[in-house]
């Protein structure tokens, strides 16, 4: 196998430099040029034309269509998996070395489109230039990171030696997988989980987001152009609610593979349960899904980094992560000051177009987003006290104000449901005893911090605060692959760790195998 560099962790371009903010610049007005393209299916080497398209939309100005999309059918999905099944006794077989050298090759042309990525993020999905950034760069983190844990995991593996035996353990792949993520990190999530899949010797079919599939679509040339066969994968572009359920149901699907909103990842795992005729396998569900994540500010704590690490997380994307900070805990020793400081950075925020750099805050992803979060925003000014924002923002695109309520009850549903959107409400606890109960109060378990300078409260905060991914003195979103392993307890998902040592063993299956000798 390729002995290939320790893993490290893919550098952010630095846009305060005047060269790399004209390639960027570059890079947006060439994404524009393309806009409004055709993007037809693939099945194997076969591209097909559908009557029924889905037009992608640029949310900082929704006039503009950023792609087209031809629609998959139900009878299309059972085609894709069908080729998928046929190609996967020879896929499965490619050496794993081959398939690690092709994902190191997809790293790197994903190096080398970057900037581009950054522009098609900016556009479909409504990044920021540096949150755009970051999604790029742990979509190349994946890759590297998956391609080394490729490379473990086809190596002899250890096992006990019986006297008299030859004994050995090998993983397999499992079969055709369906990998189903979200548009909030249209590259991201949908290269780890898609790579994961093929690295490890599966045939795909990928469903990307009906929000952003041009950004699937491009991912598709790279993956093409590093060497994955064409039978290797399918983009399947559709409506989730019309093809989902064929794809999910479908007797050769092995397993699935999902990132999104809790009831549909309920939904897959519930109808991935039932055994179809002709189907010989127990279908696996690896599903992640949302978070009500909670940061803690103790008593003791330094506030204006607490301050800084709250507005990162609520309103870095528009709040749009599973990791953002939906509710701050706050100690009322400080509560009042923490209040304070907080509005005020959060009145300061900009919000407009995502393209233009001067912005912190870019559009939510679509109308009916912008609207569920309005709503929310409403039934939040009857649950508390409003400290910021509180509406729409004017402009051709899908723009809401920051907004900050306060006081808010545990019982409110703006402090149980997820909103998906930049609005943060604040509580105020007793005590540090009282702050871990209310940050548990959740059905979810996803990402949470605690802003503390007392090490005590620290080491029950580890030990209590029920969350998958748990940050002190930091903000709760941000995960880098290998270093922050990714997924969350309770109704936030089977707890894959994505970006860790366990993610890729998801993707296969372990064969003991014992030689009687001598
Ligand atoms: P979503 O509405 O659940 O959609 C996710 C994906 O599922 C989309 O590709 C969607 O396709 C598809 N889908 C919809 N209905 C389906 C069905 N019946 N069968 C199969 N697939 C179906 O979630 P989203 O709005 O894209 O993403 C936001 C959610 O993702 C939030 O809840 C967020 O917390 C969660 N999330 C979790 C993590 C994590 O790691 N835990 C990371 C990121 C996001 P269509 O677009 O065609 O409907």
């Amino acid at each position: 196998m390729e002995n290939l560099p320790e893993f490290r962790n893919e550098g952010y371009t630095d846009f305060s430099q005047p060269a790399h903010r004209q390639a960027m610049e570059e890079a947006l007005d060439a994404v524009r040029a393309r806009f409004g393209r055709e993007y037809r299916l693939r099945i194997g080497s076969e591209w097909i034309s559908t009557d029924d398209k889905l037009e992608s939309l640029n949310p900082s100005n929704a006039k503009e269509i950023v792609g087209i999309h031809h629609k998959a059918t139900p009878e299309l999905a059972r085609r894709a998996v069908e080729c998928a099944s046929a190609f996967f006794p020879q896929w499965s077989r490619t050496p794993a070395a081959e398939r690690v050298r092709m994902l190191i090759d997809a790293a790197r042309i994903l190096r080398r489109r970057k900037m581009e990525f950054d522009a098609w993020l900016a556009y479909e999905a409504g990044k920021t230039w540096p949150e755009a950034e970051a999604d790029v760069s742990e979509a190349i983190d994946f890759c590297e990171y998956y391609a080394r844990e490729m490379q473990r995991l086809a190596c002899p593996q250890k096992v006990h030696q019986l006297a008299g035996e030859q004994d050995e353990m090998v993983y397999l792949p499992l079969g055709v997988g369906i990998v189903i993520p979200p548009w909030n990190f249209p590259l991201a999530i949908l290269v780890g989980m898609t790579v994961a899949s093929l690295v490890t010797g599966n045939t795909v079919i990928l469903k990307p987001s009906s929000e952003t599939p041009t950004i699937a679509a491009q991912f598709a040339e790279v993956l093409l152009e590093a060497g994955f066969p064409e039978r290797s994968f399918t983009i399947l572009t559709g409506s989730g609610s019309v093809v989902g359920d064929v794809l999910v149901e479908h007797p050769k699907t092995r397993f699935v593979s999902f990132t999104g909103s809790r009831d549909v990842g309920l939904r897959i795992n519930e109808l991935a349960a039932k055994p179809q005729k002709g189907q010989v396998w127990i279908k696996r569900v690896i599903a992640e899904m949302g978070g009500k994540d909670a940061i803690i500010v103790d008593g003791d704590s330094d506030l204006d980094r607490a301050v800084d690490g709250v507005v990162a997380s609520a309103f870095g994307y528009q709040g749009q992560k599973c990791s953002a900070c939906s509710r701050a805990i706050v100690d009322a020793k400080v509560y009042e000051p923490f209040l304070e400081k907080l509005a005020g950075k959060v009145k300061a925020i900009s919000v407009g177009p995502s393209d233009d750099p001067r912005h912190y805050m870019g559009p939510v992803i679509s109308e009916s987003a912008r609207k569920s979060i309005l709503q929310y925003i409403e039934t939040g000014k009857r649950e508390g006290r409003l400290v910021a924002g509180g509406g729409p923002v004017p402009g051709d695109g899908y723009f809401i104000a920051p907004t900050v309520i306060a006081d808010v009850e545990p019982t409110a549903r703006i402090f149980q449901e997820e909103i998906f959107g930049p609005v943060l409400a604040v509580s105020k606890a007793r005590d540090f005893d009282h702050a871990l109960q209310l940050a548990n109060d959740s059905e979810y378990g996803l990402t949470g911090a605690v802003f503390s300078l007392d090490d005590e409260h620290l080491g029950r905060a580890k030990e209590q605060f029920h969350v998958g991914n748990l940050y002190f003195n930091r903000k709760c979103t941000g995960a880098m692959v290998g270093a922050h392993p990714f997924g969350g307890f309770n109704m936030s998902g089977t707890d894959s760790k994505a970006g860790g040592p366990d993610y890729l063993l998801l993707f296969l299956q372990a064969k003991s195998i014992a030689r009687k000798v001598g």
